[in-house]
Formats: C-alpha cells, structure tokens, sequence
C-alpha cells in the first residue's frame, strides 16, 4: 500500500497538483490521528479524543468522496474549510485557547489552503480561516468561562507534540513538493526542446519545401521564356504570360510562408553588408517600372542627392520591404500615379535614418483598417479587394522585418483617394560620399524588360553549368542561347572536376544542392584543385536555396556571384555581362531603352519637405507670413442669408462687416467637417512627410480641434496641436512651429516643445460694440444695454485656453483703449520680437493711435496690425482688437 503510495506520487503521467492534493490528505489525516493518539496518552480525555478521531476521519471521507465523484476541486475547497473552520476553532475551546496547540493548527490550515486551493477561491478561503480565529480569539477575551482551560503541564505537552508532529509534516511536504516541482520543471525543459526540434525540424520542412518547389518552378519560368520569345500566335503568347504570372505568384506566396515560418519560430536572422544605396534603389525602380507600365501608372522617382553612396544594412531585407509596399502601391491603384520618395536624416555617430515614402493615388484604405493592416493573413476591405490577388501576409512580414532592424512604417490614407507609407530604417553609413544625382531612368532600362531583347553576345566565352537537374540545365542553356555563348553542362561535381581539368571556362555556374559533392565542396575542389585550369575563373552559385543564411554561406564560401532560381534570361546575361572580361563580349542592346516614359523623376519642386505647418483662417496672421513660412490655411466658413462664404477665399472682413451692419442681417459660422480636413490633410501631406495643425483653443466653443483631430486618425504623420489660443495668440504658435521647423527640426522635435512653450503666449481682446454681439445673441440685450449705459467695455483675456473675463474698462473711448494697451502688456515682461494686434474694422487713425501708444511704453521690434479674419471679427463685432504677444520667461 505505502509503496503503491509513492509510486503514485512519483506518476509523471498524473497531474502534480492533484498528487499534491493526494500527498496532502494522507499527511494530514495521519497528523490528525497522531494527534488524537497523543491526547489520549496524556489526558485520557473522550472529548477532544473524540473531536479528531471525527475530523481525521471526516477529511480521509471528503477525500475519498471527491475522488470517486471526479470532484477534486470541491474536496479540496471542503477540506480546507473544515479544516480552518470547524477543526481548528474545536481544538481551540477544548484545548486552553492560545495556550495549548489550536495556533500551530491555524497556520498549518492555511499552508494546506496555499497548497491544494488556487486563484479566488483560495482568497476566499483565507478570508474565512482569519475571520475564524478572530472570532475565536475575542469570543475568548470577553467570554473566558467558553475555553476549556488544561492544567499547564497537559497543554505543554499537547503543544509540544503537534509541533514535532505539524513540523516533520511541513519538512517532509515542502522536501516532497519541491522534488515533484523540479520533476515537472525537468519535464517542461525536456518538452521545450521537443517543440525546439520539432520547429526546427518543422523550419528544414519549409526550406527543402521551398527548394523542391523553386527547381520544378525554374524550368516552367526558363521554358515558358523559350515559347515566349518564339514567333507565336497572340492566343499563345496570351497563355504563356498568364504561366508566368501565375508562376511568379506561387514563387512569392512560398517566399512569404517561408519568412513568416521563420518570423514564428523567432529564427529570422538579417544578414548586414556594406551595399551601394544607388545600385540598390536602381534595382527597385527597375523591378518596379514595369508593373507601373503595365497598369499605366506613372511611377515618380525623388531621391535626395545628400543620400550616403554606400550603407550598411540587410540590403535584400531592405528591397524586400519596399518592394512590398510599392507593389501594393501598384496593385491598389488604378489610375493616376505611384511615387518612391528616398530622403535621410544624418545622426551624429556615423547612423542615417533613411525615409522612405511610397505614394499612391488608389483606392485608399478606410480608418477603421488601417489598425488590421499589419495582422498576418488579414486583407482588409474585402469587397474592393477580393478580386486583387493577395495573401494579407505582405504587410505583415514588412512590419516584422522592420521591427527586427529597429525602423518603422506609417500610413496615411484617405479612402478612395490614396495612401502615403512612411518607412524610416536606422543604418550605418559606410561611406560619407554622397549619392548626388542619380539617373535611374538610364540604369534601370539596361536590367529590366518586359519582353526579352538578347543584351549581349559572348560567342568566344565558355562557359560551365553544374547542376544534377537535367531540366535546368535544360533552362540555362536555353535562355542563353542567343548570346551564343559555349556552353558545357556538367551533371555533378566529379563531373565538373574532370572537365575543369581539361578546359579552362570563362565562367561556371553552380549548383548548391547535389548528391555526391555539394556546390560548396566542389568550389572548394576547383579553387585547390592540382593542374585545374579554373582555379582563378569567377563561379556564380546558381542555386533554389533562398534565404539570408545561404547567402551568408555563399559570400563567405568566396562565390563570386549568387543567382536565385528561377532565373530569368536576363538576370543570367545579367550575371555574364558582369562576370565576364568585357573583351569576351559584346553588348548588342546598350539602349535597350524602349519604354522609359512611364517613370519620371522629380523636380527640385516637387520634393517634399520635412513639415508642414498648417492652421485655420481663424489664427489671423497676414498673408506675408503665411507665404514666407509655407503656412497652409484651412479655411473657416461663415454661413448669412445670401449662403456660405469660406473666410478669406470667398468673403473678407469689411464685406461680412457691411453685411452686419444692417440691423436685420446675422451670420453664423459653419462647423467644418471630418472629410473636409481630411481632404486638406491629404492635400498638405503631398508637400511634406509631416504636417502639423495648430487649432484654436478646443476650449472655446465652435473650435476646429475635435474635428480635425479626427480626421487626424486616418493619418500616422499628421499632429494635430491644441493652441490654448485665438487668433493672434494662435497664430503666434504657428509662428512658433514655424521657426522651429526653419531650424530643420522634424515633428517629433516640435510638437513636445510646443506643448510647453505654446503657455508663453498671451492673448487677450477688448470687445467694443455688445449691442451687436447682444443681435447675435452672444450677450443678453439687457446686459449690453447695462455696459452700454456705464460706459463700460469687457475684456477678455486667454487663461488656460479659455477666454474669461478680466474686467472692464471704462470712460471714453481712447481712455478705454490706453488702459487696456498699458494693463495688458506690462502684467508680465514681454518678449521685444514681435506684438500682433488683431482688429476688427479699425481705419489708418486707429492703427496709428494704437501704435502710438504700444510705441510711447513699450519696445516691440515688430507690431503688426492684422484685420481679424471674418470669422473671428463676426465672434468678436466691429470696434474689437485683440493683443496678442510671447512672454521673455524661461519654461
Ligand atoms: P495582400 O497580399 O492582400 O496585398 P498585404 O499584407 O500586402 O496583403 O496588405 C494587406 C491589405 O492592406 C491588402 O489586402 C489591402 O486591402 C490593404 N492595402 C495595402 N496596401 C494598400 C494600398 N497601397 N492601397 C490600398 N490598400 C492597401
């Protein structure tokens, strides 16, 4: 029985909680015993005798019961109660209180709570045995005749017992407890590296799978070139297109499965170089133009001439990631144009942030998917998109790739409209050499063509081809054959070895992959091999084994070049035309240039700028300003009886005044709409990577900001920024914005220091004619006519970005006026730079007067009046001016 016992507790195959359950019970149930044993021996006592005879018993029956029932839980909850609750307040009273042994049983009820109960239950049941013994104990103090008091030397001796007893049972539960936990721990470690194996094994799957499925893929691609560049008939010529786009698709689908097979297993590994930025965007754009032409699409090229020449990064990555994005760029487009934008930020230590921004003018993405667009397998817009072949893992895998080389990607989309993707990717700069101006639309030409236009022609070169596929071999001699290159095909490494003994080849193309002798062995035969007449001649790994730990392999084996199948003709004669001495060959297609017309390089014009800054009419700068600082202006609008005017554009301020000033007339303004900033959001970020919009205050009522910031959220780069102010209060944080961004600070610079320094401006307005505001029905009639009557003005001043009422002026009109220049300027030190002062409907005389006397106390270099926009002077009614400057303080 006691063997069977252990042997049970030592089951792997059983639950360890439910052996420790099991373990519980025995030790208790015998504790229990034991201790009845004990309180016969030394008191001969039937009742509390009697108490653990019933209780040891009664917790071996819960036991048992919950067993058989298939019950553990409850058992063990009931266990515990009984324990805690019934057993432990028991001993209590019939054993001297806190003078004989019921205290060590209290703690030992809670170790057994902590050792078969779990999560709330226990918690609850740990509540219930403290609020026992709490009872217990008072019940004691204030009814001292309920404890059933022992003589001293019984109850030492009842203690002393239980406490041998509780404490071998704790020594030996814990010793127990923790060889069954480093079991299990051993057992979990042991299954990790089962999983470990079985990813790894599961990751060999998906590699070989890739390579057997790239071979077969190599001779349709090879071959379906041979029918392609045949003379056939259209239908044919129809379906051997549509086997190369269906190949091609396949090709890329295994590509993605085998990286996000990779990404899950946490075994994606980048494999940094040095690489040439030009070669590598000329790449791109040479993959690309040709997508672009078949949709029709134009396909602008902008690269900043101040580019490094030469990076250090996952360059194949890289062109993965981009490659990405503009073939969805291309893909959800259907008409208009993409653009490839390639800009970088200089770091100190040697580092670039290299952005890139792909531009579409397609269908755009909805704001409620751009959050999905990143979850693998997930296509977002399903109805738009079904019909647009795709995986949903693209993006995904863009995203993963980017986080392991420590960039990221924003997206702004309007939908319907189009979509920006910011990707900026930290590299090191290996060469300071800048990349100036690049000509891709020359370079891409010579590499990629739709339809095959034999490039050179090498009849005096010889060439070897190791592969044990007969079918690829097939391939390469084929898609080469209008070089008239000689060709000699060898079908394993012995082969090759015997040959290379007996010809001197120009050029060798090997296989990786191949019984016998692998690619590797065998480059490393020919390079050492005793009277070869290749030990010097180029080898190019022609191999179906993608992956950036291959090409790791191959760069340190010494290939000199690394070809992925399936190849195309081009990329093979591509391969020659670079290996080969230039003597060997002739290049019979040097302008194979048709087709340029679909990409076009930006202008210095067109580029874009780091930031933008915008605001609302609402921020009454003049027009100079806004132009010298490239400020966009969303216009307001004001709604009268004649219709909606948008402010500035299609009403001015004396305009809307004249309108007013007939007793009858009233305007309001107009809340613009989400899809209105959205359009100007979209229409802003064709200038700049990042644009930044300075609201109104969204504490005064009518405030742009909630909508925009709306809007905002169909965006990564567009910030929008709470002004605390109006009008000219506002338009000095613009300004604000604006010098900043002159000091070549990007929006993440700004908008932080903003956020501190937009509390330096103050803002303030004198309204004048309340008998007009009262027509608006902005004051009471009764209130206007009170102020009216007392000669009084309100002044309102911006605290906390709201306009709250400071006080009044009072008297005439220049004495009002001098006071509240005076009051205003000097309640702090201001800064000389620059005043604004905003007014509505002032003539030559008032500005004069009003410059006099800012003038006569105050030293301002520059004070510019400002007519206040029609919405602001329609809010504030004619005769209103508003001061607006910054505060000379340290924040
Ligand atoms: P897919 O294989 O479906 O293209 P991706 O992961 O590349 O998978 O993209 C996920 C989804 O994001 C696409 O199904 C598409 O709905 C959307 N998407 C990506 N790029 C664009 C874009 N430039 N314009 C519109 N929608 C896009």
């Amino acid at each position: 029985m006691i063997s069977r016992f252990f042997k049970y507790i030592r089951d792997d195959e059983v639950d360890v909680s439910e052996r420790v359950y099991v373990l519980n019970i025995h030790i208790t149930t015998l504790l229990i015993l034991l201790s009845m044993f004990a309180r016969l021996a030394v008191r001969g006592m039937v009742s509390d005798t009697l108490i653990c005879l019933v209780s040891g018993l009664g917790y071996a029956i819960v036991a048992i019961t919950a067993f058989k029932l298939k019950r553990k839980g409850i058992g063990a909850i009931i266990n515990c109660a009984c324990l805690s609750n019934l057993f432990f307040p028991l001993v209590f009273f019939y054993c001297n209180g806190i003078h004989g042994d019921a205290p060590l049983w209290f703690i030992y009820g809670l170790m057994t709570i902590s050792t078969i109960t779990t999560g709330a239950v226990r918690k609850v049941l740990y509540f219930f045995a403290y609020f026992s013994a709490v009872v217990c104990y008072m019940v004691a103090v204030y009814y001292p005749n309920t404890l059933h008091v022992l003589p001293s030397r019984d109850a030492y001796l009842i203690s002393i017992v239980t406490l041998v007893l509780l404490g071998t049972s704790v020594i030996s539960t814990l010793i127990l407890q923790n060889k069954l936990f480093e079991k299990e721990n051993a057992r979990v470690q042991e299954q990790n590296k089962e999983i470990e194996g079985l990813i790894a094994s599961q990751n060999r799957f998906f590699s070989s799978m890739s390579h057997e499925i790239r071979t077969p893929i190599n001779t349709i691609i090879g071959l379906n070139e041979m029918i392609l560049r045949e003379d056939i008939s259209d239908e044919i010529a129809e379906d051997a297109v549509n086997i190369r786009a269906a190949s091609k698709m396949l090709l890329n689908t295994i590509n993605d499965i085998l990286d996000m097979s990779k990404f899950q297993a946490g075994d994606m590994k980048l494999l940094v170089e040095n690489y040439n930025t030009g070669s590598m965007l000329s790449d791109l754009v040479g993959m690309l133009w040709i997508k672009a032409k078949e949709k029709n699409l134009e396909l602008k090229i902008n690269v900043a001439p101040d580019l490094p020449s030469e990076l250090r990064g996952d360059e194949v990555r890289i062109k993965q990631i981009l490659m990405n994005i503009l073939n969805n760029a291309i893909k959800y487009t259907k008409q208009g144009y993409v653009s490839l934008s390639v800009e970088c930020d200089k770091k100190e230590d040697g580092n670039v942030n290299m952005i890139y921004s792909v531009e579409d003018t397609g269908m755009g993405i909805k704001k409620e998917d751009i959050p999905y667009l990143f979850t693998a397998f997930k296509r977002v817009d399903e109805g738009n998109t079904k019909h647009i072949e795709g995986t949903g893992l693209g993006l995904s895998i863009v995203k993963q790739f980017l986080d392991l080389m420590g960039g990221t990607v924003k997206v702004n989309s309007v939908y319907t409209k189009g979509s920006t993707f910011v990707i900026e990717i930290p590299q090191k700069i290996a060469s300071e050499k800048e990349l100036g101006e690049y000509d891709f639309e020359k370079r891409h030409n010579l590499k990629h063509r739709s339809n095959y236009k034999q490039m050179i022609e090498a009849p005096d070169a010889k060439l070897l081809v190791v592969d044990d596929n007969e079918s690829n071999l097939l391939v390469v001699k084929k898609l080469l054959r209008e070089t008239k290159i000689q060709i000699d095909t060898a079908k394993s490494g012995p082969q090759a070895l015997q040959m290379t003994l007996d010809k001197k080849y120009d050029l060798i193309f090997m296989d990786h992959l191949m019984p016998d002798m692998d690619g590797i062995e065998c480059f490393n035969a020919i390079r050492n091999q005793l009277g070869g007449l290749c030990r010097e001649t180029s080898i190019v790994v022609l191999t179906a084994n993608a992956g950036e730990e291959n090409r790791g392999l191959y760069a340190k084996t010494g290939f000199n070049g690394y070809l992925v199948k399936p190849v195309s003709g081009a990329d093979l004669e591509q391969e020659l035309y670079r290996q080969l001495p230039k003597s060997l060959m002739r290049i019979t297609d040097a302008e194979a240039v048709e087709g340029g017309e679909s990409i076009t390089l930006m202008t210095e014009g067109q580029k874009k700028s780091k930031v933008i800054i915008t605001t609302d009419s609402g921020a009454d700068l003049p027009l100079e300003l806004y132009e010298k600082y490239d400020i966009a202006v969303f216009s307001l609008s004001v709604k009268t009886g004649e219709g909606v005017f948008k402010d500035l554009i299609e009403i001015d301020t004396p305009g809307i005044l004249k309108y007013l000033e007939n007793k009858e007339n009233i305007a309001e303004a107009v809340e613009p709409t989400v899809q209105e900033f959205e359009t100007f959001f979209a229409e802003q970020l064709l200038k700049a990577n990042d644009v930044i919009y300075i609201a109104t205050s969204s504490k005064i009522e009518g405030s742009s900001y909630p909508i925009a910031k709306e809007a905002s959220k169909s965006f990564d780069n567009v910030y929008v920024l709470d002004s605390m102010n109006f009008s000219g209060g506002q338009g000095l944080v613009a300004l604000m914005a604006c010098r900043m961004a002159e000091a070549g600070m990007g929006a993440a610079d700004i908008i932080p220091r903003l956020e501190i320094r937009y509390q330096l401006v103050k803002s303030s307005i004198m309204i004048d004619n309340l008998e007009y505001l009262a027509r608006m029905q902005r004051v009471g009639t009764a209130y206007s006519n009170l102020m009216k009557a007392l000669l009084l003005r309100p002044v309102t001043v911006m605290k906390e970005g709201r306009l709250v009422r400071s006080g009044f002026e009072f008297g005439s009109k220049e004495r009002v006026w001098r006071t509240y220049i005076k009051n205003c300027i000097s309640s702090c030190k201001p800064d000389d730079t620059v005043i604004i002062v905003n007014h509505v409907g002032f003539n030559k005389k008032d500005i004069e007067w009003i410059r006099n006397e800012i003038e006569k106390r105050f030293t301002f270099k520059k004070i510019i009046f400002q007519q206040s926009s029609p919405s602001i002077a329609m809010g504030c009614g004619p005769g209103s001016f508003g001061i607006s400057f910054v505060e000379d303080r340290e924040v």
